[in-house]
């Protein structure tokens, strides 16, 4: 059986770059599950389809083929055969993904493609329901957060640097709206497993959330 650790959390609190880290660490293999959402949601922009049309969402989801390959150990997100990996990480998708994420034909399809990942290799997934849904027997669960405020400069600061146009204000409410959504949606609503460890990131660097979550890791190697 392959050792897997869930980390699931709300937009921005640095499940990415803690998970990259901690399957470094382990050489596990690090699986990005919200670009998958991701790359889905571009999908679904490309073809024109409305993020409140639910029937024209289930209809196109069909058709988008996404698989993961990896190259030099970093996830590359395919869409029908494209490399979209650099064009996934935009306000204009992640909004897009946190409502069309909540259509259960979309996560049906993409979750059965994170399990089969989990099988073949020891893994660390993040997302919103690794830890509840998607890897339930996952030896290590961790629920990481940060205050809207943290989470929205981090995110800034993300954008920023990449040169794109962004407003700390609007980044804030486009986060508190991607809470709301991800947490009162029906299906695989984000919620902190009963099994999980919390983490407060707000007051943490991420070298302290790596270590953190590698002690808690290797004390259940332990155990
Ligand atoms: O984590 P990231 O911001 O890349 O995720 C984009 C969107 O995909 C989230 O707002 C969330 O709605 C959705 N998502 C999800 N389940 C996951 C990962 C992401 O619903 N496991």
């Amino acid at each position: 059986m392959t050792a897997n650790i869930a980390i699931d959390g709300p937009a921005g609190a640095g499940k990415s770059t803690v998970a990259r880290r901690v399957a470094r660490e382990l050489s596990f293999i690090y699986v990005d599950t919200g670009a998958m959402y991701r790359a889905m949601a571009l999908y679904l922009i490309r073809q024109k389809i409305d993020a409140q049309d639910t029937a024209g969402i289930e209809e196109a989801c069909g058709a988008a083929d996404i698989t993961i390959v990896y190259q030099d150990g970093e996830q590359q997100v395919m869409l029908n055969g494209e490399n979209v990996t650099g064009i996934l990480r935009t306000e204009e998708v992640g909004n897009m993904a946190s409502v069309s994420s909540a259509n259960a034909k979309v996560r049906k399809k993409l979750v059965a493609l994170q399990q089969k990942l989990a099988r073949e290799a020891d893994v660390v997934m993040d997302g919103r329901d690794i830890g509840t849904e998607v890897l339930p027997d996952a030896k290590v669960k961790i629920y990481l957060t940060a205050s809207v405020h943290t989470r929205a400069l981090r995110r800034y600061q993300e954008l920023k640097e990449k040169g794109e146009e962004v407003f700390l204000e609007k980044i804030e409410n486009d986060i508190q709206k991607r809470d709301e959504q991800d947490k009162n949606r029906e299906n695989s609503p984000l919620r902190q497993a009963k099994d999980a460890l919390l983490v407060d990131s707000s007051e943490m660097t991420a070298d302290q959330v790596v270590e953190e979550i590698l002690r808690i890791y290797r004390e259940r190697e332990n155990a």
